[in-house]
């Protein structure tokens, strides 16, 4: 289970560097559009000159596509239900789009998994439209997809204001507040998932592979599908860390190296269509939902982080305890106080919570401590020498049906107040929480509803969502809170298990 303390490389670079390290992956289209990190891109609307300098930029990446043999291209949001949500346009579009954008209906901020609709007491119903204008920064030919590029998409009003409700916006709106303290975050998304053969989605899944867990019989018997999705993912300029069978059947897990953090959920998203897409090609079927057998190890999410100021990591060398920083230490705090709010955005759906329970490695007690695979907050200080470089923290309570964008978006939010507040961490949990007389260790919630009921109260995240944001998620939580009150383990997993 647990993946290695090294995932968090030097930050000698932003993704700049990064796609320059891949440029063989970078005939994708994105070129030099990648040469930017995006803590430097403005909050504010679209202005004529804006989506002027947009379309230059998208002639080019068009022009480039086109003459690779790109057809279409993929622009995605991913909703307050964790689905990942397309619309395409012929690549002759892309210099329209990337000015003025694609129509997308606001109702989505309140789909819900099943596809069904809420409403919240901003939004709802059939009427209106945004423009769903993608982020050429992140344009990138897909390997396993022939004909296709992708690009994120923010999502903007028709006269250019920002959507109160994007979610990509909210994110990076949080890095714009660390980076005016001077602080910038580095995270990484462990990617679990769970592949089957592609029969009837009304079945059991059937397993290709039967090896234990972590076992060579895994690799062996998916050694070209698993050989094709680190091809894919290298064309594509993701840097992977390390790829190995995971615990439960047909469970797989792949670490990426850290990013910024709004390049982190851009690239979970990338990633997670890269293995479906590579998944079809091998016959195979991808779940990323929390839970795929009632009582199993599911599939987690976990974010691995670290604050830096400037070319320092925070986390190591300094004063507090494991080398913690007051200001990591602070940062950290805040995270740990809000989990059970924050879970509201990284653990949303009601299937979360057949996963995130005790002993099964998914973090469901709010405590902290080093290398400690039971705790929401493990502390990886890194092997003596690597640590100034790798030293961080991964919450493993998340996981993979997150929208990433919240999730890394609500996280910066609550380590922001902690480091006002100059909170600290309470003493360290070095053992088992389970093993503990019961009630000493805090659990984190067990249910959406107890999930639901944290976020309502906090002020930390209504704040930094902003209230139309905020309501929707509330309101597609309650709705699916609603839709599955009755269903019994086995049913609620039959329901979501093919949605991920
Ligand atoms: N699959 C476990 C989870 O649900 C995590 C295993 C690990 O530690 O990597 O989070
Ligand atoms: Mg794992």
């Amino acid at each position: 289970m647990g993946t290695s303390t090294a995932e968090q490389p030097p930050p000698a670079s932003d993704r700049a560097a990064a796609v320059d390290g891949a440029r063989r992956a970078e005939p994708s289209g994105g070129g030099p559009l990648g040469d930017e990190s995006s803590a430097a891109e403005p909050d504010g609307p679209l202005t004529a000159e804006l989506r002027a300098e947009r379309a230059a930029r998208g002639k080019v990446a068009a022009a480039r596509l086109a003459a690779e043999g790109v057809e279409g291209v993929v622009l995605s949001w991913v909703d307050n239900a964790g689905l990942t949500r397309v619309k395409t346009v012929p690549v002759r579009r892309l210099e329209q789009a990337a000015a003025w954008g694609v129509g997308a209906a606001p109702v989505f901020d309140v789909a819900l998994v099943d596809d069904g609709f809420t409403t919240s007491r901003h939004i709802g119903g059939p009427v209106g439209d945004l423009r769903l204008i993608p982020d050429l920064r992140r344009l990138t030919r897909l390997a396993a997809q022939p004909g296709w590029a992708w690009a994120p998409a923010d999502r903007y009003a028709q006269d250019g204001t920002v959507h109160p409700g994007c979610q990509r916006r909210f994110a990076h709106r949080q890095v714009r507040a660390a980076a005016r303290r001077g602080l910038r975050l580095r995270a990484g998304i462990e990617i679990e998932w769970v592949v089957a053969e592609a029969g009837a989605p009304d079945q059991p899944p059937v397993y290709p592979t039967h090896g234990p867990a972590y076992g060579l019989h895994r690799l062996v018997d998916l050694a070209d599908y698993l050989r094709d999705l680190l091809h894919a993912f290298d064309e594509q300029g993701l840097t992977v860390l390390q790829l190995h069978p995971e615990y439960a059947p047909g469970q797989f897990e792949v670490s990426l190296a850290a990013e910024e953090p709004l390049d982190t959920a851009d690239t979970t998203v990338l990633a997670r269509q890269t293995i479906r897409a590579v998944g079809v090609r091998h016959g195979l079927r991808t779940s990323v939902a929390p839970a795929v057998e009632p009582g199993g190890v599911g599939n987690g999410g976990h974010l691995h982080l670290s604050l830096w100021r400037g070319e320092r990591n925070l986390g190591q060398g300094g004063p507090g305890r494991h080398g913690l920083t007051g200001e990591a230490e602070s940062f950290l705090a805040g995270v740990l106080a809000e989990l059970p709010a924050l879970l509201a955005l990284g653990a949303p759906s009601p299937a979360s919570y057949l996963r995130l329970v005790p002993q099964h490695w998914a973090g469901a007690y709010q405590c902290w401590g080093p290398e400690n695979r039971e705790a929401a907050l493990r502390l990886i200080p890194g092997p003596p020498g690597e640590g100034a470089a790798s030293a961080n923290a991964e919450v493993k309570c998340f996981d993979a049906a997150a929208n990433p964008y919240l999730l890394v978006g609500g996280v910066l939010a609550a380590g922001l107040a902690g480091l006002a507040a100059q909170r600290v961490l309470p003493v360290e949990v070095a053992d088992d929480p389970a093993t503990r007389p019961e009630g000493e260790v805090p659990r984190l919630p067990g249910s959406l509803p107890e999930s639901i009921a944290a976020y309502r109260a906090s002020g930390v995240l209504r704040e930094a969502l902003g209230d139309p944001l905020f309501e929707a998620v509330l309101a597609v939580r309650q709705g699916e809170a609603e839709l599955f009150a009755d269903h019994a383990p086995e049913q609620l997993v039959a329901a979501t298990r093919w949605r991920y």
